[in-house]
């Protein structure tokens, strides 16, 4: 027996799209149904601007919340109980089955408001609301329950429209944002750090489809590092819809930098062309702007002048959603989606591995290209093979 019959889908920003509603509304249909899809039968669809998801066979309740809670576009779900017939009796048994459902104990206030669109069923609104609300009391009135009007902790919402009475009464909080596939993609340049997954979520949040690419150092990073990033990017996958993740060697380019350029100079010259290879990975994918976690100081590769150097380097555009947020701020937003258990395993990723005890906080355009100038001539092949030979893993 499920818990609930139906998932009423509340939806906020999405509704502010004008003639574009439905296009975002249809995409958020799609992305329900796909992530239920394993879970069991369902109807998804849009009914009077309301998205209902009515479960045709059984389910795992408390799975279908894990996954509907992690999709970009809802602002919120009500688990919704509907009555067999039109009729009083059997809307009094639904909203009992909701109670049993819904609650472990019954020691709270509660209100019955009703909606009645159609005005075919035999009572009104007010009427509803009055014996609804007596019959509530005689089932659980001993365990606690009693009426508030003014400022009840429950809302019994019950709605007559159609032929279908409906009943209602919590909202669980979903993730906001807009649905993935509304607002083209990006390239996220994937770390096994704090801020990076956390930079993904969020421009993915915004509808975005998310590609990735993740800079090895083999051997001087462990495979474990390698698979900490995909396991991260499978946790943001769970929010993003599945995500293209390149995996490129970039070990030949670290070691030409490390032989050929001022080692105080090392982290802006690889973060260089990491944004490179990004690029033509991006431009190969028709993603429209690159993604980092970046934040304003953070390191010395973090500083104004860094930034404004590493930029330099790519004539795309490159989004950095953590810039102005302090450490804790992100910490705490990864603990949040559920990346930060698996950010702070210890492994390295190659940027650690070849930093010098001194780089420069305050670089120079013209002495970074001075710099590049010994790469000519070594580090375009180096750069071809790397985008050529780069792994692609789905993570989902
Ligand atoms: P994070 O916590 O995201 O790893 P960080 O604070 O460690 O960031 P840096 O190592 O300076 O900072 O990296 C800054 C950004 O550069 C990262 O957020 C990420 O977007 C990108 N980046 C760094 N290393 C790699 C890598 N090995 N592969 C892909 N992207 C990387
Ligand atoms: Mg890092």
């Amino acid at each position: 027996m499920n818990k609930v019959d139906m998932f009423l889908v509340r939806y906020a920003e999405i509704g502010t799209k004008g003639k574009n509603r439905y296009v975002f509304e249809d995409i958020l249909c799609k992305r329900i149904r796909k992530r239920l899809e394993p879970l069991g039968s369902f109807d998804v669809r849009r009914d009077f601007g309301r998205i209902y998801i009515e479960a045709l066979s059984d389910y795992d309740y408390d799975e279908a919340i894990n996954r509907l809670t992690k999709i970009f576009g809802i602002v919120g779900l009500c688990p919704v109980n509907v009555a067999e017939e039109f009729s009083y009796s059997s809307l009094k048994d639904a909203v009992v089955r909701h109670f049993h459902d819904n609650f472990d104990s019954f020691d709270f206030s509660f209100k019955v408001h009703t909606r009645r669109i159609n005005k075919a069923f035999p009572m009104n609104s007010m009427e509803v609301d009055m014996e609804i609300g007596g019959d509530l009391l005689d089932e659980f009135e001993a365990k606690g329950l009693h009426v508030d009007v003014h400022k009840p902790d429950v809302m019994v919402e019950i709605e007559l429209r159609g032929e279908k009475a409906y009943v209602y009464s919590k909202i669980i909080p979903g993730p906001g944002g807009l649905p993935v596939g509304t607002n083209g993609k990006a390239m996220s340049l994937l770390s096994g750090g704090i801020d990076s997954p956390v930079a993904t979520y969020m421009v993915a949040k915004r509808g975005v489809e998310m590609n990735a690419v993740y800079y090895n150092s083999p051997p001087y990073t462990a495979q474990r590092a390698l698979e900490k990033v995909e396991k991260l990017g499978t946790i943001v996958a769970q929010y993003a819809g599945p995500i293209k993740l390149y995996v490129v060697n970039f070990t030949e380019i670290q070691l030409c930098i490390y032989d050929n350029c001022p080692h105080d100079q090392l982290t802006i010259i690889m973060k260089r062309i990491m944004f490179q290879i990004a690029q033509r990975l991006a431009e190969q994918d028709d993603c429209h702007a690159l993604v980092t976690g970046e934040s304003i100081g953070q390191v010395s590769s973090q500083t104004m002048q860094s930034l404004g150097v590493i930029d330099a380097a790519v004539d795309f555009p490159v989004y950095r959603p953590v810039i102005g947020m302090d450490k804790q701020e992100i910490v705490e937003y990864s603990q949040r989606i559920g990346t930060f258990e698996t950010s702070i395993e210890p492994y390295e990723d190659c940027c650690t591995i070849f930093v010098d005890k001194h780089p420069v906080t305050k670089p120079k355009m013209a002495n970074i290209l001075k710099s590049e100038k010994h790469l000519v001539g070594k580090i375009e092949e180096l750069i071809d093979k790397a985008v050529e030979t780069a792994e692609v893993k789905i993570l989902k």
